[in-house]
């Protein structure tokens, strides 16, 4: 078990005074407002009053922008045992063989109930049609909207929490810490609510379902609020988190200077299209049998390869054979993000590169989506439940948060007692030295950081680097994380500082080759030493 050197590390960031601070109780606070976050609150919702939660409006999440579809076995020749040997194959050693079957088998029964609560599913002579991604051996990629996937399921979810008379939403919430009594029982939040004052949530049972760390990373697929805030809250209230060490990158993402690196669906290559380097050669064979479907960790690391060998700053997806009507019906979000770049994908290639996109580490949490603090449950990109190993098959994300946002909903309802009253939570007083020692931009903090973890914890990985970049993070944190903030850019700084540190703390540990974890000094897998999770924790 890593634990960080204690110094920049307080229990809370913001001072909790229970008995001055604005209150209110929930049964269940939801912490999160993507695809884990609804479904746990429309399942918990059931027995209980429920408050859901987001940093920013109900629709800015990971989920939302989820373009290219969620994996599920619907079709007669395909098998659960296909799509759970597919999952193994790419997690690298690290999956848990009982959750992945768990979670491959609700698949079907949970897309059932999302198209009876409103989700369309694109389909062709009335069938649901399936595509191909990297890693899957049967065409079972469903899809929504062509190549807007997530807001399909969004959509079907949020329909249905608006019928749910027992939950309230509050948006533009920031929590900055999880609130733990004498006992060490998670009893709901401190948040803030936007136009500046603080709050707390008292909860029966309290569900963390914040999502990813892209932000992490100064290339990213992620929007503005994956600052992996959840782990570092977890972290600080004495969760155990695992497998940090794994962060997928994503092959293709749009590269055009100050665009937004906008990501370019995997099933664009599932349905054919061509990694070119800037000469027009196709290299994709030269590095795997599978080409353009190999899994993501190869793919991101031939075309980092293929870009030092050649000199380039990034490679071309080539769709110039694709028909350009039927292009832009299935995948309507692309288009219009090319046409606004002035290419045209039928005479010009798309200019791509690899950046940071999903966390397959997280939160450890059991079968029944618990972690280890008692009345604290985590579900989705935050959580880790062993689906994923060492590496995440692609569009078994979506699928896990339907699962496990479902799953840790009725773990937490389980218990609720509606007819007792709410319990009385004994006093948290926690006071933070004020310290104005240096003059500080988070924002200029935040930056490089971003930059120093591209650079050092990225693609490919090795001792030195990761050495110098704890000790770096650790000289920042001496002046970061003394300070009181008032806004969310400032705790979000602290939660990035936190997290990056454990990042790169568990990569050095690791010292092998496995799924999306790339050593360079030690290219190859280690199954006698490293067959295991590397797993943190602040608790003594
Ligand atoms: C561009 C893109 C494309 C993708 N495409 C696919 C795909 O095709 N298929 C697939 O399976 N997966 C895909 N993924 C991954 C997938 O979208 C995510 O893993 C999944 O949506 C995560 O869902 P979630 O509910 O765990 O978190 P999210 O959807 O990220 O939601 C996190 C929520 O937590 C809230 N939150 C965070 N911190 C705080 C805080 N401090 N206080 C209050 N609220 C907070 C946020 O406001 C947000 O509501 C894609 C991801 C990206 C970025």
């Amino acid at each position: 078990m890593v634990k960080s050197p204690g110094a920049e590390i307080r229990r809370y960031l913001a001072p909790v005074d229970t008995l001055t601070t604005q209150q209110f109780f929930t049964d269940c606070l939801v912490i999160g407002s993507g695809v884990a976050g609804l479904r746990a609150a429309i399942e918990a919702a059931a027995v209980g009053t429920v408050t859901l939660v987001s940093k920013g409006s109900i629709d800015q999440s990971n989920t939302w922008d989820a373009q290219g579809g969620i994996a599920a076995v619907l079709d007669s020749q395909d098998s659960f045992d296909k799509h759970i040997a597919d999952t193994l194959a790419t997690g690298a050693g690290l999956c848990d063989r009982q959750v992945v079957s768990q979670v491959i088998r609700q698949a079907p029964e949970l897309i059932g109930e999302l198209i009876s609560w409103g989700t369309e599913f694109d389909r062709v002579n009335g069938v649901i049609d399936a595509t191909f991604e990297g890693g899957h051996s049967f065409a079972r990629v469903i899809h929504s909207h062509g190549d807007s996937t997530g807001r399909g399921i969004a959509e079907g979810l949020l329909k249905k929490l608006r019928s749910c008379p027992t939950i309230r939403t509050l948006e533009h919430f920031f929590v900055i810490d999880l609130l733990t009594g004498a006992d060490q029982e998670c009893c709901g939040a401190i948040g803030w609510q936007a136009g500046g004052t603080f709050q707390i949530i008292w909860a029966a049972r309290t569900i963390l379902a914040t999502g990813g760390a892209g932000r992490l990373y100064r290339e990213t697929t992620n929007p503005e609020n994956a600052t992996a805030d959840g782990l570092a809250m977890a972290y600080r209230a004495g969760a155990v988190l695992r497998d940090l060490e794994f962060m997928q990158f994503h092959p293709t993402t749009l590269y055009i200077a100050g665009a937004s690196r906008a990501l370019i669906t995997e099933t664009l290559r599932g349905e054919g299209a061509i990694l070119r380097d800037k000469d027009g050669y196709a290299f994709m064979k030269d590095y795997h049998s599978d080409g353009e479907l190999a899994p993501r960790d190869v793919v991101s690391r031939a075309i980092v390869d293929h870009m030092h060998k050649t000199g380039a700053t990034h490679v071309y997806l080539d769709i110039r054979h694709f028909d350009k009507e039927h292009f832009q019906k299935r995948f309507p979000f692309i288009s219009e993000l090319c046409d606004s770049f002035d290419i045209d994908v039928s005479k010009d290639m798309i200019p791509v590169r690899p950046s940071a996109h999903y966390m397959v580490g997280g939160i450890k949490v059991d079968s029944e989506g618990a972690t280890n603090i008692a009345n604290l449950y985590a579900c989705g990109e935050a959580a880790s439940t062993g689906l994923h190993g060492a590496n995440r098959l692609g569009s078994n994300s979506l699928l896990e948060g339907l699962v496990y946002g479902r799953i840790a909903g009725q773990s937490a309802a389980r218990g609720i007692d509606r007819s007792r009253p709410h319990r009385q939570h004994s006093a948290i007083e926690f006071s933070v030295p004020q310290s104005n020692r240096s003059r500080l931009d988070t924002e200029d903090v935040r930056n490089s950081l971003r930059a120093l973890m591209w650079r050092n914890v990225g693609i490919s990985r090795q001792e030195s680097l990761l050495v110098e970049t704890q000790e770096i993070i650790r000289f920042w944190q001496r002046y970061v994380m003394d300070k009181v903030f008032h806004s969310p850019a400032g705790w979000e700084c602290q939660n990035m500082l936190t997290v990056a540190w454990l990042m790169a703390r568990s990569a050095e540990l690791r010292r092998e080759s496995r799924g999306v974890h790339y050593r360079a000094d030690f290219p190859a897998a280690d199954d006698v030493h490293f067959l295991k999770h590397i797993e943190v924790s602040c608790a003594d």
